[in-house]
């Protein structure tokens, strides 16, 4: 039997395999880290379909993080202001059921919620998903996937009456021309950027077209490189779409009989003249026909797109609106082809799959449709009408429900929501007024904690075994391979724990997370994520399988949409039709500069686990802004200088980094240094909240600010 253990990277949703192993010899002083710790070998799985032995710098340094500031016992505390104490977990239990007990019944079930993260299991997601909106009855479960992919998941399930993407990893490599939007793929998705550059270097004939206010690592290596104004992306698309009508470059056939609503579209891009997008996109007449050329003149077109696209008022209409591209020039379902969003978390999928937002539930069903209740409600032995018909609350509205009052219980679990939700200080405010507060994670210190009355440890990546789904659908058994340390619980032992102990014994029977995986693959049954082929064992003796696999199914799915019908109920994908709105908060003469944020290679979010990885700490020690040179000159700001940055909201300080990587009137800052990292580097001090009003997903990508030199 092999000594490598195969599991999945547990940062970003590439979702690269993994092969782990205990060091040859644990008891030589040189195989243990400073503190005895054993340091765990690490490599790319070679087998594993989706990265093929491949791994980025965060992959193959992961196990340095795994004995790093752990938290290991639960602990309480009555109040913010005291040191926490160490319990047992009998006690921090009897305290966390007897407190939502009292929420339960004096405030009502909707004053109940939790926020979780893309960093769970399916077995993970599916368990808090049967607690809070089976048995509690409230759809108040949302996850950081809110900040991430929400829009995306809103674009597909409006255009094509489903969620889902469509497309796979081969396509990156089968495609004639990529279009990439508001994604710095080789930073973000270094794994997905290797086999695309690869491909694009070795096939001259191959289009890669980036679109970003930024010059980033992705930009240059594209053929054309459009440096919009922030904000602009529908102008530019339907700027695209505008020339590909003009210049007959559209397939009425499938716009007639696999579509509906093109005339409602036709009629919004006849405003999108070439002269009108290039102004408002600031880029050349030249850059766009160039755009609109290799689209056209190309069989095959994959547009590939990631937080610069959903994190935004609009996110819904962009998505969408890059999905009408495809309609129209019959770019999907076929290999090479369709459009393709790129996850952030690990498991945002299967958060996606299990119900795991405000507004889901699990099989791809949607809290507001009648049948979709009735059917779990049936399924989960519930009597009709327990499930809410109402959408719970958002990552947002969590925190507007603190300072309202009507939130009386918040639980948070692996995600650090003090560093990574917009308008800081508005958050931080909120959170202290909590009356109650469960911090459930594998880390501690963070951010987070400080805001917590019950701290419940996690086991973490490596340490329980469960499933987790990347963004081409591909479904991988991640196998623990370590104990948990001390007494870190898998997340779904704790919430099945808590179920139990609030009297639904039956409901959380559960011997263990194969059980769990079983039970939510049924849910999955004729729905458009149908996995009822997929179990544990499977996936250990076969590897990863990509969904759709129904039972009794021989082979994946590698793209969806092949036979050109779509899942509206009248099988035709839906042209959405939409002019721009431009940024929520456009710079203006007392905050004349556009902030926008991103992530850089080697950190991930919010630093919980890189931020503690000598190598990424060196890679990139320090936060900064970018600033045009024109404009730091105008601001009399020179490199390395400090920069007093301002927003309606609040201020931070960066070195600047002086780069004609931005665009002028532009900066960049990168989102990963939180309080405990940083002295008044937060990113999100200065984002604001609003939101998308399809997906609720905030605008973190841009809001207005002045920069003053220190
Ligand atoms: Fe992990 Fe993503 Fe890097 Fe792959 S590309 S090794 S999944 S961080």
């Amino acid at each position: 039997m092999s000594e490598f253990t195969k599991t999945l990277c547990p940062y970003c949703g590439v979702g690269c395999g993994l092969e782990v192993s205990p060091p040859a010899q644990p008891n030589k002083a040189t195989n243990r880290d400073s503190k005895g710790n054993p340091i765990w070998r690490v490599r790319g799985d070679k087998a594993h379909p989706s990265s093929q032995g491949m791994v980025c710098v965060k992959g193959a340094t992961i196990a340095e993080s795994l004995d790093k500031n752990r938290l290991h016992y639960p602990m309480i505390r009555d109040s913010l202001d005291q040191e926490f104490r160490q319990v047992s977990w009998d006690e921090a239990f009897d305290l966390i059921t007897q407190r939502i007990q009292t929420v339960r019944f004096t405030q009502g079930p909707e004053a109940l919620c939790m926020y979780g993260s893309g960093q769970f299991q399916t077995e993970d997601y599916y368990t808090a998903q049967k607690l809070f909106k089976g048995c509690l009855g409230t759809n108040n479960f949302d996850a950081n996937s809110r900040l991430c992919m929400s829009s995306a998941v809103a674009g597909y399930i409006q255009s094509f009456g489903s969620d889902g993407p469509p497309c796979c990893y081969e396509d990156l490599e089968l495609t004639d021309c990529a279009f990439l939007i508001g994604t710095n793929t080789a930073e973000c998705h270094p794994i997905v950027f290797n086999r695309l550059e690869k491909y694009h270097r070795k096939n001259r004939k191959v289009k890669m077209i980036v679109v970003d206010p930024r010059r980033t690592p992705t930009a240059e290596a594209a053929d054309l490189h459009l440096a919009i104004r922030p904000g602009t992306d529908i102008d530019l698309l339907n700027g695209i779409a505008h020339l590909l009508m003009r210049w007959g470059y559209i397939d009425t056939l499938f716009i007639d009989d696999c579509t509906s609503n093109f005339p409602a579209y036709a009629e919004v891009i006849r405003h999108y003249s070439p002269e009108v997008v290039a102004r408002q996109c600031d880029i050349s007449i030249e850059d766009l026909e160039t755009a609109a050329r290799y689209w056209g003149e190309s069989q095959r077109v994959l547009s590939l797109w990631s937080m610069g696209v959903n994190q935004s008022s609009e996110g819904t209409a962009k998505v969408r609106t890059i999905i009408n591209l495809h309609l129209m020039t019959a770019q999907i379902g076929k290999p090479g082809a369709g459009p393709f969003s790129l996850t952030g978390q690990p498991n945002a999928m299967g958060g996606r799959e299990t119900g795991g937002l405000a507004h889901l539930l699990p099989g791809y069903r949607v809290v507001k449709n009648p049948q979709h209740r009735a059917e779990v409600e049936d399924f989960w032995g519930l009597k009709r009408g327990q499930i809410s018909p109402n959408p719970g609350l958002t990552a947002w509205d969590m925190i507007t429900g603190l300072e309202t009052g009507d939130v009386g219980l918040l639980w948070i679990a692996a995600t650090n929501p003090a560093v990574s939700m917009p308008d800081l200080e508005r958050t931080k405010k909120a959170l202290l007024r909590s009356p109650f507060t469960i911090y459930q994670d594998a880390y501690y210190p963070t951010e987070t904690a400080a805001y917590a009355h019950v701290l419940l440890p996690a086991a973490q990546w490596g340490e329980k075994t469960g499933v987790m789904t990347n963004s081409e659908r591909m479904v991988t058994l991640c196998q623990a391979f370590r104990q948990p340390p001390r007494e870190a619980k898998a997340d779904w032992e704790i919430f099945a724990e808590v179920g139990r102990r609030l009297g639904f014994t039956k409901e959380f029977a559960f011997a263990n997370s194969a059980e769990v995986y079983a039970e939510f693959v049924q849910l999955t049954g004729d729905r458009p994520c149908d996995m009822t082929g997929i179990n544990h064992e499977q996936l250990q003796y076969q590897g990863p399988i990509q969904w759709p696999h129904k039972e009794g199914s021989k082979r994946d799915t590698k793209r969806l949409y092949t036979d050109l019908r779509f899942h509206t109920s009248d099988g035709r994908a839906r042209f959405g039709a939409y002019y721009s709105k431009g940024l929520a908060e456009p710079p203006d003469p007392n905050y004349p500069f556009v902030l926008t944020n991103g992530r850089l290679y080697g950190h991930w979010h919010t630093q919980t686990r890189t931020g503690r990885i000598e190598k990424i700490r060196s890679m990139h020690p320090e936060p900064f802004i970018e600033i045009h040179p024109r404009d730091a000159a105008t601001l009399g700001i020179i490199d390395k200088q400090l920069v007093e940055v301002r927003s309606r909201r609040g201020k931070a300080n960066f070195p600047a980094k002086v780069t004609k990587a931005i665009a002028p009137g532009t900066v960049f800052v990168p989102m990963h240094w939180g309080a405990l990292w940083a002295k008044d580097a937060e990113a999100n001090a200065l984002t604001h909240p609003e939101s998308c009003p399809d997906s609720l997903q905030p605008e973190l990508k841009a809001c207005a600010v002045q920069l003053i030199p220190v």
